[in-house]
């Protein structure tokens, strides 16, 4: 399992506001880290960071080796999956995997089309292949971006909240599905509320604070060990 991605001295401020401070973190191929920490304690931020979406200079962070510094360093290298689903409404379901193949990928359009059917049926909504996003529910939203996602063959996959806009029998579809990729081995980074989703399969979890990371650990030592005021203060007004 090598070192896929490495942190150093990560500072990150908005105009006067540090909301990133001396961040350092390493992330291993095949872990499954989950982000917990208070509204505004630079979740997203570090998040965007990682995936390009925020300038950073090039030394702060490397992905497998390479600075990441644009979305351009990080391109077909993270997946990333939002709480808005961010997903093309005027394409068919199959389409939203379909096009990105074929134009990012050059695919061959018989050659998508299967590997569309292939991740479609994978999260359980093959059966929506001719429909349009908005006719699915949010479940079925979010298990479309993840497959997405996954079509692009990520190294890693970024979950920031996805399941915040969602009820809990739905937000628990979009668990079962991340929880299956993580039992594939498939990296990633969920930033999350939901304490007792991500206990189950999570590798590590990783406490912010103030652009901080104030403690860390298994998920056992995170929730049932970890003697932290800020912590416990935190867990008690989650889940
Ligand atoms: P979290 O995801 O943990 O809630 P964020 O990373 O979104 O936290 O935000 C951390 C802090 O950075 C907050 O104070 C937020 O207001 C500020 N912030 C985030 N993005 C921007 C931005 N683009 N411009 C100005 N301030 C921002
Ligand atoms: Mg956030």
């Amino acid at each position: 399992m090598g070192e896929l991605i490495k942190i150093s001295n990560l500072s990150k401020s908005f105009a006067d506001t540090k909301v990133l401070q001396s961040l350092d973190m390493r992330v291993n191929s095949g872990e499954v880290v989950a982000i917990i920490g208070p509204s505004g304690s630079g979740k997203s931020t570090l998040v965007r960071c990682i995936a390009g979406l925020e300038p950073v200079s090039g030394d702060e962070i490397l992905l497998d080796g390479e600075a990441v510094v644009n979305t351009a360093s990080t391109h077909g290298k993270v997946g990333m999956v939002f709480q808005n689903f961010n997903l093309f409404p005027h394409f068919t379901v199959g389409e939203n995997i379909i096009k990105p193949l074929k134009t990012v990928l050059k695919m061959k359009v018989d050659i998508a089309t299967e590997k569309a059917k292939t991740l479609l049926d994978k999260v359980h909504i093959l059966d929506k292949f001719d429909q349009y996003p908005n006719s699915l529910s949010g479940g079925q939203k979010q298990r479309l971006a993840i497959a997405r996602a996954l079509a692009m063959e990520p190294e890693i996959i970024i979950f920031d909240e996805p399941t915040s806009s969602l009820d809990p029998k739905l937000a628990h579809e979009v668990f079962e599905t991340i929880s299956d990729l993580a039992k594939e081995g498939q990296t990633m980074l969920i930033v999350t509320h939901q304490i007792n989703a991500i206990r189950r399969f999570a590798t590590r979890v990783v406490f912010l604070n103030k652009g901080k990371i104030e403690v860390e650990g298994t998920p056992d030592y995170i929730f049932n060990q970890a003697d932290n005021q800020i912590l416990q203060q935190f867990l008690k007004q989650v889940d």
